[in-house]
Parts: C-alpha cells; sequence; structure tokens
C-alpha cells in the first residue's frame, strides 16, 4: 500500500464545498460529551479549511444506530462542541442527505462550517451503498478523509465517497499514517511489538504479518493463554482461544525460523474469579506460567514477566504496542501494564500505541505525554499493523 496520498494543502479548498470525513464517535453521558479528544484531534483540518475559505461540510458516525433515527445518537451534541472550539457558529442539519442537509450545503459562504447528522441513520452507509456516496458526493466539489478510527471500514462516507469526488486526507490521518507507516516500512532497530488485551481472535492474525517484520515480538494480556497453552501448560479458567492452538504453534515455529524474539509471560497473576465490578477487591496470587492452578484465571503478568518485558522494550529504537498487559481497570491487576507503559515512557525510542483501551491505560496512568504516538484508531491501527490495506486511505489520491 502507498502510504504517500495527497493531503488538504495539495488542492486548492478555497471556494470549493469540502465534504470532510471525521471520526466524532465520541463518549456520551446523559447527552454530555465526556470525552471530546476525538473533536479536538480533527480540529487541525477543520481550522485550516475554514482559514483557507473552504465551504466546510462535516459528516461523521456516531454509536451504532443501524440505519434507524436514534435520537440519543445525534451529532448536535459534537456541533456544539466544535462551535466553541472554533469559536464560530457550526450550522447543524437536520438530516443527512435530505432536502436540509442540501439547502443548508447551497447556501454555505466561504468560510462557514455545516455538520451533517450521523451517518450511521442511513442504511447504506456500513454497506458503502454508491447511491449513498453519490448523494453525498453530490454536496461538494472535494472529499477530505480525517477519520482515522474508521478508514478500515469500506462505507459510504470513508471510502465509497472518494468515487465521485477527487480525494485527500487531512492532518489527523495523515499523521497517523505518516507515523504508523514509517514504523513498518522503514523501522529503526531493534524494533519491538507488544500485543496483549482481550481480543484474542482478531489480535492472533495479526501476529503472522508482526513476525515478517519485528525483532522481537512480546505477548501478554488475554491472549497469552492461548500460547501457553499451545506449549502445553495448563491455563486453567484464563482467556482462551482453542480452535488457536495450532495457530499458535505455527507462530511459535514461525518465529524461530526468522530468528525473531517471542517473549511469552513466564509467571503471572491469578485470581478465582474476573474481578466484579471491575475495580472490586481482589485477591491474586503469583505463580509460575506453567503452574496455573485449576479453576484459576491469569488476570495479568507476574513480577519476572514484567522486569522480562521492560527490559525487551528498553533495548528498543522502535515500539508498537497494542493491548493492555492485564485487567488494569483494577488496580491491583495494572501492574504489567504500568510497567510496560513506564518501559515505553523512559526509553527513547519511537513508541506508538494503539488500540482504545490501551490508549486509555496510557492517558489514566499518566504516560500519555511520554509516547511519541497513540493513535487514534484501535481497529484500524490493528489493521494498519497486520499490513492490510484500510479502504479509506487507498481510496486517496497518492502524491
Ligand atoms: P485495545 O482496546 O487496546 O485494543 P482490547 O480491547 O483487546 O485492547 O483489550 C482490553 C481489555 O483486555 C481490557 O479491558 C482488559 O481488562 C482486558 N484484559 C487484559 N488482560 C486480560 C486477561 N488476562 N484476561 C481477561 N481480560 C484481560
Ligand atoms: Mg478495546
Amino acid at each position: 500500500m502507498n502510504y504517500n496520498k495527497k493531503s488538504i494543502e495539495d488542492i486548492e479548498v478555497a471556494g470549493k464545498r469540502v465534504l470532510c470525513r471525521c471520526d466524532f464517535n465520541v463518549p456520551t453521558k446523559e447527552g454530555k460529551i465526556t470525552s471530546d479528544k476525538r473533536i479536538v484531534s480533527a480540529m487541525p483540518t477543520i481550522e485550516y479549511l475554514v482559514n483557507h475559505g473552504a465551504k466546510v461540510i462535516l459528516c461523521s458516525h456516531m454509536g451504532k444506530p443501524k440505519g434507524e433515527w436514534k435520537p440519543e445518537l445525534s451529532l448536535k451534541v459534537v456541533a456544539e462542541r466544535i462551535s466553541q472550539l472554533l469559536g464560530k457558529e457550526v450550522i447543524m442539519a437536520s438530516d443527512v442527505i435530505g432536502e436540509d442537509a442540501k439547502a443548508k450545503a447551497a447556501a454555505l459562504q466561504d468560510g462557514d462550517v455545516m455538520l451533517l447528522e450521523n451517518v450511521r441513520y442511513m442504511k447504506g452507509e456500513t454497506k458503502n451503498d454508491p447511491e449513498l456516496s453519490r448523494e453525498l458526493a453530490s454536496m461538494a466539489d472535494i472529499f477530505v478523509n480525517d477519520a482515522f478510527g474508521t478508514a478500515h471500514r469500506a462505507h459510504s462516507s470513508t471510502a465509497g465517497v472518494a468515487d465521485y469526488l477527487p480525494a485527500v486526507c487531512g492532518y489527523l490521518v495523515q499523521k497517523e499514517v505518516g507515523v504508523m507507516g514509517k514504523a513498518l516500512a522503514d523501522p529503526e532497530r531493534p524494533f519491538v511489538a507488544i500485543l496483549g488485551g482481550a481480543k484474542v481472535s482478531d489480535k492472533l492474525n495479526v501476529i503472522n504479518n508482526l513476525l515478517e517484520k519485528v525483532d522481537t515480538l512480546i505477548i501478554g494480556g488475554g491472549m497469552a493463554y492461548t500460547f501457553l497453552a499451545a506449549k502445553g501448560y495448563g491455563v486453567g479458567a484464563s482467556l482462551l482461544d482453542a480452535e488457536k492452538l495450532d495457530y499458535c504453534r505455527d507462530m511459535m515455529a514461525k518465529a524461530e525460523e526468522k530468528g525473531v524474539k517471542l517473549l511469552l509471560p513466564v509467571d503471572t497473576a491469578v485470581a478465582a474469579s474476573f474481578p466484579s465490578p471491575i475495580d472490586a477487591e481482589i485477591e491474586v496470587q503469583t505463580v509460575a506460567a506453567d503452574a496455573i492452578p485449576d479453576g484459576m484465571m491469569g488476570l495479568d503478568i507476574g513480577e519476572k514477566t514484567r522486569e522480562l518485558f521492560a527490559e525487551a522494550a528498553k533495548s528498543a529504537k522502535t515500539v508498537v504496542w497494542n493491548g493492555p498487559m492485564g485487567v488494569f481497570e483494577n488496580p491491583v491487576l495494572a501492574k504489567g501494564t504500568i510497567a510496560v507503559a513506564q518501559a515505553l515512557a523512559d526509553s527513547d525510542a519511537v513508541t506508538i500505541v494503539g488500540g482504545g483501551d490501551s490508549a486509555a491505560a496510557c492517558e489514566q496512568l499518566g504516560f500519555a505525554s511520554k509516547i511519541t504516538h497513540i493513535s487514534t484508531g484501535g481497529g484500524a491501527s490493528l489493521e494498519f499493523l497486520e499490513g492490510l490495506e484500510l479502504p479509506g486511505i487507498a481510496c486517496l489520491q497518492d502524491k
């Protein structure tokens, strides 16, 4: 995949209607935005377009309305927040491609900004319906994709619309693709990848691709237990993807063949059950990785593993990290995740963190400012690391 895409700076936007797909899928509680990080991340692109005299038509999804008009998933709160940040009114459309949106888009003056309603109110969006793509495109002259979080989806507003308009990226997508593309194409070595988290099956597939690129692959979190089981260890009640045991054995063999160091936990914190609520007090003990008692659940890496992983991360020049090392939401089970975050924060390597929970962990634990790049895309950053082509990026014009 060619990562060298044209950006908003490579196309004349003055006086043009620019349809700008952003990721405004922000968390809300009782109708209020609880984190505006995604909106703030989109501001440089919006400001550039406004300052260069474009007529800006913003577009995003929020949640999963599945083609239904769910008022609680309206983007009105987002329009208000952008207005505050921009110091300028953002015109809210009451529909996506309906009369109101079209009339408001047609009436825009240079430098005006409007926001379409939640694009997933339209059934065609997630099906990449060409009819919807064409309708969206009909309101604009240029398409800008700045929604990295949905770039791995081929939807009408993320990729389909580029069939009908000249398409370039915004600053956020440019930054994501720039940092991660470089890390993968031409990494400074040693290159270390750290995988963890709970989405075991999804992430197991990334490993095959990463083994082609990295010098060391570290596996912790929930996915480690499938590897331990593949080595013949009992894993008690820990997370296990029983269908991937052969795959894990293949990956261990591949690592050996390629001379890639594959690090698995040597010890693990276990408990009798998953904490409920997640931050409940919990009694844990640390056992060797090959001595997890029957019925017990591995919920974090142990102390020896923390040292092993931190040591490997410290010697790296490039580190990508996706997935917490344990159930970090519980302070007793956060030690592994803290140790890895600390190691990344202390190193002068290029450090890249992807994945919603991993990013949240870095922020909650206070390490975010010491990480080179925290990706705004969970699934998208994973697919990027897997070497898959992201439709929302592939559809943009090459430089
Ligand atoms: P990300 O969002 O960073 O991609 P995931 O969504 O895959 O990460 O996984 C994050 C979740 O994994 C966290 O909520 C954490 O509690 C959980 N987790 C980590 N280790 C374990 C484990 N050993 N057993 C069960 N859940 C785990
Ligand atoms: Mg997650």
